[in-house]
């Protein structure tokens, strides 16, 4: 009723774009054979490593982010290999089925739609199977909003000595949560470009070390359009996307890259996301202390992403409220994914808030508010959340 005005989309991709991104990416199409775009293309990579903290190789797609597991599993794996998936909601899930559906024996641990992988568990799997060519793993599950601690699977797999490459679906996090691939000792890393890339979806990169590329050589799923070594090694310009290049993407993409790399910085954007991250909790918080019902999906502070945040609520209160939020305030809040259970088939106990991107504490108050404005409008009991976000943003 009263939306005019600029729509915010706060669900977990596509994630708000900046403007300099879509002027980046009005204009003429570009020669693809040589010239302004070719060299630009090559300024792309040495960012994209730094983005993921890698050294090693960079293969680009135009895909999505189910495009980037099967481009990482046609890649990792021959028919008849042996995976094992650390699922911690739907995400994790989703990937297992993606590399099952290709012929590779996957085993899933399932750790719930609440908390990280159990490291016993994984100890006990990992020393029941030595012969596990990798283990997959999402570092922040955007169904849940569940984080896994890379460096303590890392550690894990060591103590066992382990030899299964470690994979690491960073679709939800990349730009967002602090990502050390090198540093970690990840193997391939996954991530697509609308979501902390702030770019539109239809780009998906796959980052791979040299030991991965080693010990998938002759990995029998691998065909010539998913093949990670000719895009991470090309000869020529168009072997880099087998086939005319995603042009608008990449100018939208060095914009970007731009921004978070050489302007604001890593750091400062992890540092950003964090706050933000921070600011929605503690609204949460604030409303639940009015109404019980009303809590985070991770009781763990250490356990969740930066990018977005999963809350329930009592059934149906968090669809009316999304529909409310939606219709009266301007502010698209995302559905709870995957959160279903026989009491709410239709998972209207909870929906997610993202903060990934192009995000700053106007937007990120500016949605609560409206989320506030929403509880009280609909009857719903909560305390004030409002005044502890605001509380965090003021500390900073
Ligand atoms: C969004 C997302 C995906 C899937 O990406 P699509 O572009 O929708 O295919 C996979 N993994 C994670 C962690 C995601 O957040």
């Amino acid at each position: 009723m009263f939306t005019p005005g600029r729509p915010y989309l706060a669900i977990p991709g596509p994630s708000v774009m900046p403007d300099r991104v879509l002027s980046a990416m009005h204009q003429a199409s570009p020669n693809i054979y040589e010239g302004a775009l070719v060299d630009m293309v090559e300024t792309l990579w040495p960012d994209l490593r730094l983005l993921a903290g890698t050294r090693h190789n960079v293969a680009a797609y135009i895909a999505n982010g189910h495009g980037t597991w099967e481009a990482a599993n046609t890649n990792l794996f021959s028919r008849n290999d042996k995976a094992l998936v650390l699922a911690t909601g739907n995400f994790g899930h989703g990937w297992a089925n993606s590399v099952r559906g290709l012929g590779v024996e996957v085993t899933v641990l399932d750790f719930g739609r609440s908390s990280q992988p159990d490291w016993a568990m994984v100890e006990q799997a990992l020393r029941a199977e030595p012969n596990f060519k990798a283990v997959l793993v999402t570092h922040v599950d955007t169904a849940t909003t569940v984080k896994t601690d890379i460096v303590a699977l890392r550690d894990v797999m060591d103590a066992v000595g382990h030899k299964a490459l470690l994979a690491v679906d960073c679709v939800a996090s990349m730009g967002c949560d602090r990502f050390l691939m090198d540093d970690w000792g990840v193997d391939v890393t996954v991530a697509a470009s609308q979501k902390g890339m702030m770019t539109p979806p239809g780009m998906g990169f796959v980052w791979f070390s040299d030991r991965a590329a080693d010990r998938c050589a002759t990995s029998d799923l691998r065909t010539p359009y998913w093949n990670w070594t000719p895009r991470a090694h090309a000869d020529e310009f168009w072997q880099y996307w087998y086939g005319t290049a995603p042009t608008h993407h990449l100018f939208g993409l060095r914009e970007a890259l731009t921004m978070i790399l050489r302007e604001e910085g890593l750091p400062q954007v992890w540092a950003r996301h964090a706050l933000l991250a921070r600011t929605v909790w503690a609204a949460f918080e604030g409303w639940s202390t009015g109404n019980p019902a009303i809590r985070l999906n991770v009781a763990d502070p250490a356990s969740r992403g930066h990018s977005v945040t999963a809350a329930r609520f009592g059934m149906p209160d968090a669809t009316r409220l999304r529909r409310w939020c939606e219709g009266q305030g301007g502010v698209t809040l995302g559905i709870g994914l995957g959160m279903s259970t026989p009491e709410d088939p239709n998972a209207d106990g909870a929906l997610r808030v993202a903060h990934m991107g192009h995000v700053n504490p106007h937007m990120t108050l500016g949605a609560l508010a409206v989320m506030q404005a929403g509880l009280l409008a609909l009857g719903i009991a909560h305390g004030d959340g409002l005044a502890a976000a605001t509380a965090v943003v003021a500390q900073g």
